[in-house]
């Protein structure tokens, strides 16, 4: 007989990290279905609950906490309203902490310039955030009809301006990346 024991340690750290206790899920998938990006994910919503339940520290290594988009659509469905969001979030905390090398290393990259834009100026100047993402990613070509579309429409402004509340935001940014 084989004899399955679930190992905590991972449930225990997302539960310390987010508040969300994934052993709670019953796999109804109901996640999965409503998410809209579960079609470009390694590991589906709900699998990577079950892994969690399971202490299978692999879905560390999955590019699936990495797509989540953050939208709650799966929460909204959840009959157990689990963040599943946040799980994803703790999932990608956990894997930064320990190095593992994340499976889509343009999106962390995003996230790291996104915030350092926030950070400068308590807003985002998006020309700006653009031109450093590109190059730090080398994908030039990606998405260029989009970025000449908005600077078309006046969605790019050239000029950087900050925010008046600019010392707030990096002060919260700075607390938050303390953790
Ligand atoms: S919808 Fe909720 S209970 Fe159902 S599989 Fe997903 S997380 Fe688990
Ligand atoms: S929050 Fe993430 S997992 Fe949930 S539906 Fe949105 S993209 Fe999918």
């Amino acid at each position: 007989m084989i004899d399955l024991v679930a190992d905590d340690s991972l449930s225990n750290q997302i539960k310390e990290i987010c508040g969300e206790n994934v052993k709670k899920c019953y796999q109804c998938g109901k996640c999965t279905a409503s998410c809209p990006l579960s079609f470009a994910m390694d590991v589906k919503p709900n699998q990577v609950m079950r892994m969690a339940q399971l202490g299978l520290k692999e879905v560390l290594q999955s590019s699936t906490i990495w797509i989540c988009a953050s939208c709650a659509s799966c929460t909204a469905r959840c009959p157990l309203e689990i963040r599943i969001s946040f799980v994803m979030d703790a999932l990608r905390e956990i894997a930064l902490k320990e190095n593992i090398p994340p499976k889509e290393p343009n999106i962390p990259l995003f996230h790291r310039v996104f915030f350092r834009w926030i950070g400068w100026l308590g807003k985002l100047y998006e020309l700006g955030f653009i031109m450093e993402y590109k190059l730090r990613s080398r994908q030039w070509f990606n998405d260029i009809l989009m970025g000449i579309k908005m600077f078309i429409n006046g969605k790019l402004n050239p000029i950087p301006t900050s925010s008046p509340n600019s010392e707030e935001v990096r002060k919260l940014i700075e607390k938050a990346s303390q953790r």
